[in-house]
């Protein structure tokens, strides 16, 4: 069935003491009676531990920011799937418009990681969405269609199911510009094609499709009111407690 979920991306922000007060005030708060949707909080890989206790006493899930394509062995710096299933996380982003700026990732790496993920019961997010001079020139259902088909429809339709998606335009993210509610629509429904096309209609209607760039407690709700917007990925308005509760109530 398709899920609804809001998950936070905290990105590189966060002492261990601030990431404690966070997880605090979001497991306190959130009323597993009354959730409208999954709420998944993705703290740098320090805190994971730290997440994952807190998921144990909450409704909270846990996910990862980023997965080593790699198995295990001599990759300094890097965390394997295998470390993240061991730490009971749920989700891992890959493919963030960061990630493939600042470190090079491409859809080819990307899916070796969603295999390695999917191999240790993790469920990627997976990230994709144009710049704005992809969107200026109108090529930007393209950028999408290649970087989904490179990144993820090797899959087969047993492992799509659980790949969760992620449009973020990447000139919406961090920037204060948000995708009106038709554009995010727009592009959502033909992600949802796409997926019908390759796999087929049940799979596609199954498929949670994420917004990102710029969602806050203010225009969630008519994002989210778009039929194949199933929530969102939220960046800087997932640090503060009260509004990424608020966005997790936007349904
Ligand atoms: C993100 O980084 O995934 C994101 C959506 O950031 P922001 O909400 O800050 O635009």
């Amino acid at each position: 069935m398709r899920k609804k979920i809001v998950a936070g991306n905290w990105k590189m922000n966060k002492t261990f003491e601030e990431a404690e007060e966070l997880l605090t005030a979001l497991a306190e708060n959130l009323d597993d009676n009354k959730m409208k949707c999954e709420v998944v909080v993705c703290p740098p890989s320090v805190y994971l531990e730290l997440a994952s206790d807190f998921a144990d006493e909450s409704a909270l899930q846990v996910g990862g920011q980023n997965a080593s394509n790699h198995e295990s062995g001599a990759y300094t710096g890097e965390i394997s799937a295998s470390m993240l299933e061991s730490m009971d996380v749920d989700y891992c982003i890959i493919g963030h418009s960061e990630r493939r700026k600042y470190y090079g990732e491409t859809d080819n790496l990307l899916a070796e990681k969603a295999n390695a993920l999917l191999d240790h019961d993790i469920l990627p997010i997976f990230c994709c969405g144009e710049v704005i001079e992809e969107r200026e020139k109108e090529i930007h259902f393209e950028v999408v269609k290649k970087q989904l088909t490179n990144g993820i429809f090797h899959l087969s339709e047993d492992e799509f199911q659980n790949v969760v998606i992620a449009y973020e335009p990447v000139w919406a993210i961090g920037t204060g510009l948000t995708a009106s509610p038709d554009q995010a629509q727009e592009i959502h429904a033909f992600i949802r094609g796409l997926v019908a096309d390759k796999y087929n209609n049940e799979i596609a209607e199954n498929t949670s499709i994420l917004y990102g760039g710029s969602c806050n407690a203010g225009n969630a709700k008519e994002l989210f009111s778009q039929a194949d917007v199933d929530g969102g990925l939220i960046g800087g308005a997932s640090l503060k407690a009260d509004e990424f509760l608020k966005i997790a109530d936007s349904f």
